[in-house]
């Protein structure tokens, strides 16, 4: 499940996919290929996990944002 938007802070197209927790997390619209120590969202499995090299996922748009730093000043909810 994923639905299109674009990012309030850049501007770019991005989805929200919903992780198997239950949280909408946004990510790119392109996927990118692992180069074995990223940790991207795997479509099939619906979760986000550390991929081999040249699997293909979608990575976290808190990643890739210009204004990522904005997003690491809210305080963060953790579920546990
Ligand atoms: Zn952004």
């Amino acid at each position: 499940m994923s639905k299109q938007s674009f990012c309030k802070k850049c501007n770019k197209p991005i989805k929200f996919v919903l992780t198997k927790k239950h949280k909408f997390m946004p990510v790119d619209i392109e996927p990118v290929k692992s180069n074995g120590h990223n940790y991207l969202f795997n479509e099939i499995t619906e979760q986000f996990e550390i991929l081999p090299a040249e699997q293909s996922g979608l990575i976290s748009h808190f990643a890739t944002c210009e204004f990522a730093n904005e997003f690491r000043k809210k305080p963060v909810n953790r579920d546990k």
